[in-house]
């Protein structure tokens, strides 16, 4: 194998596996080391550098970090990383002299911005600062977009939204509340420099069965959900079947039974592996006593008298056919009994106020054709962000393509390549404070991962506004941040120093060393102890040993950064060294511009 170059700043972003999980690329380590601290703002302001929200997303985000905790292969259960994030967004203090200047004089430039959730607020947020004039355009009386009218206020209280959107909207941002925007042909004739569109994917899909029609007993999910959170809808039936697996099903069953349903049922066609509800979606709505049936397909709403009365399904059997697909196969036919039926098996694009004659194309599927990299739409100069861009994703994906599309924004304003952007860069600095002494914990905890705790059952339902989860506790957190292995603190390795005397091999607790002759990866891989069987995880091969010509390996699916092999190495060939990821964002490019930073061709 070629020695391992760990200039590229992918490599070391890579075994920092929060931080490769999460589309925005926080930093997670070092924002769980300033909690361990009890440095909030800071870790608070590391959040909001790369993910904007970290308040919302402390508690509503779906977190594809946590999946990707090393954690998960140390033992089982991940850091509890998303609700740390919370504990920064409620113990902060005053970050007002932390957030970019605003300049007074303004650089000409006009941003129109359709819609006020998290992708076009992000928007805003990095064009501020660079002297941009922002326009947002929201329909509805409140900012806030899907995650103000679906998520329900139980798991993300409206005050939450309201600081944090906010801080963007004083930066000197032009709202415009209470303000649809009808005719996309007229928006462009208006003085703008470029256009963003963040206007969600809002339409629930529709199940036309038969009786569909013959019954208002039947609701669409996303709809249904907003008109309780602006307080058009204050009651629900008692029987009542959500027909969906995903996250807006269990936002509905929950919030039936704060309408005061006596019995609500997740009905799902398929297996609980293959619904899209998160396992900490799901859980919480069965601990509340909502009844999850699977291998449900509906085929009729039972209507009698214009009252719906049940609902028909067929019951399936799943196997595999001999290509492997999966089929179904109807075992029984059963009526299950319901006054109200809520739809949540997904939700579209919809673009009723785009006319089809201005040039800007659409999939098959109603979805804009947007360019991946830059967001920019068909159109020159209108951009796409969110669920708006590429169908429904989720809040975090919706934060990067707001940074992207922002970047994109900036440079089509100043007449560059818009595919010529910043790469990432990194910073490697020792974290050696002494010589058994580390600027990190560097001991390994057998912690379990604590639950966060949450409202008792008997005091939730009083009132459909009570937030559910009570955030962690400081004796809580102060465990749970010790549970992180600082996945950014790298071993750094230089063979120059090498004296081959297997010390680190040694001691290494998890038996990722070893020095071998270089080989083929599949034979190296191999050769360690430990052997290297998680082919997503990078080997780490290092340059010529001087005395031997060997290499030394590292596989880095199992290292727990504990720094034992740097402790214990006579020569200092290992160090561990905090590792930072430089994401680049709009202001970055603007100064770049200045500095004629290395860019890169997309
Ligand atoms: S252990 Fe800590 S640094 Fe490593 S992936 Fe998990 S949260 Fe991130
Ligand atoms: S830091 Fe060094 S000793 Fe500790 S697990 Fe990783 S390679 Fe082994």
């Amino acid at each position: 194998m070629q020695p391992t170059n760990t200039k590229d700043p992918q490599y070391f972003h890579k075994v920092v596996d929060c931080q490769w999980g999460c589309p925005a690329h926080t930093d997670v380590p070092a924002y769980i080391r300033h909690i361990a601290q009890g440095e909030f703002t800071e870790a608070y302001m590391i959040n909001r550098e790369s993910n904007v929200f970290p308040g919302i997303l402390g508690r509503v985000c779906d977190r594809p970090c946590e999946p990707a905790c090393r954690r998960v292969r140390v033992e089982e259960e991940p850091v509890a990383i998303c609700r740390l994030k919370r504990v920064a967004g409620d113990l902060k203090g005053d970050i007002q002299q932390l957030l970019p200047n605003i300049p007074k004089k303004k650089n000409g430039k006009k941003i129109a911005i359709v819609g006020g959730g998290c992708a076009s607020l992000t928007v805003a947020n990095d064009l501020l600062p660079l002297g941009y004039e922002v326009d947002i355009f929201e329909s509805l009386p409140v900012m806030g977009g899907l995650i103000r009218s679906n998520i329900p206020k139980f798991r993300l209280p409206p005050e939450v939204i309201d600081e944090e959107f906010n801080i963007i909207v004083e930066q000197g941002a032009n709202l415009h509340l209470n303000h649809p925007i009808d005719s996309m042909k007229e928006l462009l004739t208006e003085s703008y420099d470029a256009f963003f569109i963040g206007t969600g994917a809002p339409k629930g899909r529709e199940l036309d069965l038969p009786g569909r029609k013959d019954s208002n007993q039947i609701h669409i999910g996303i709809s249904w959900l907003e008109s309780v959170a602006f307080e058009h809808i204050d009651t629900v039936g008692k029987k009542v079947l959500i027909i969906g697996g995903g996250n807006t099903a269990m936002d509905c069953c929950r919030t039936s039974l704060r309408l005061g349903a006596d019995n609500v049922k997740v009905m799902y066609r398929g297996t609980r592996d293959r619904m899209k509800s998160s396992d900490w979606e799901l859980e919480p709505a069965l601990e509340e006593d909502v009844d999850l049936m699977l291998n449900h397909s509906p085929d009729e709403y039972v209507v009698e008298n214009g009252k719906l009365v049940g609902m028909r399904f067929s019951v399936l059997d799943w196997s595999k056919d001999e290509k492997g697909k999966l089929v179904s196969q109807k075992i029984d036919d059963v009526v299950i009994p319901c006054d109200t039926v809520i739809l949540a098996i997904g939700q579209e694009n919809s673009f009723p106020w785009v006319e089809r004659d201005i040039g800007l194309e659409f999939d098959q599927w109603e979805v804009p054709v947007v360019d991946p990299v830059t967001y920019e739409s068909t159109i020159k100069g209108v951009f796409f962000g969110g669920d708006a861009a590429f169908g429904p994703k989720n809040i975090i994906e919706a934060v990067e393509h707001g940074h992207q599309a922002a970047i994109s924004i900036h440079k089509y304003c100043e007449n560059e390549a818009m595919t010529d952007r910043l790469e990432y860069g990194m910073n490697l600095v020792t974290a050696k404070m002494g010589i058994h002494e580390w600027s990190y914990s560097n001991d390994y905890g057998y912690e379990n991962r604590f639950e966060v705790p949450t409202v008792p059952m008997n005091e939730r339902f009083k009132d459909i506004n009570i937030e559910v989860e009570l955030g962690f506790e400081p004796g809580q957190f102060q465990q749970e941040v010790e549970r992180c292995l600082n996945c950014d603190i790298q071993t750094d390795f230089a063979a120059n120093l090498c004296i081959e005397c297997d010390a680190c091999i040694d001691i290494c607790p998890v038996n990722c060393l070893m020095i071998t002759e270089n080989d083929e990866e599949d034979n190296l891989r191999k050769k360690i102890k430990t052997p290297a069987n998680n082919l997503e995880q990078d080997l780490f091969v290092s340059e010529d040993l001087p005395q031997t010509g060997r290499v030394m390996l590292k596989d880095e699916d199992v290292c727990i950064h504990c720094g034992l092999c740097a402790e214990r190495c006579p020569t200092a060939a290992w160090d561990m060294k905090k590792f930072t990821l430089k994401v680049p964002y709009a202001l970055d490019e603007a100064n770049s511009n200045n500095k004629n930073e290395t860019k890169k061709a997309v």
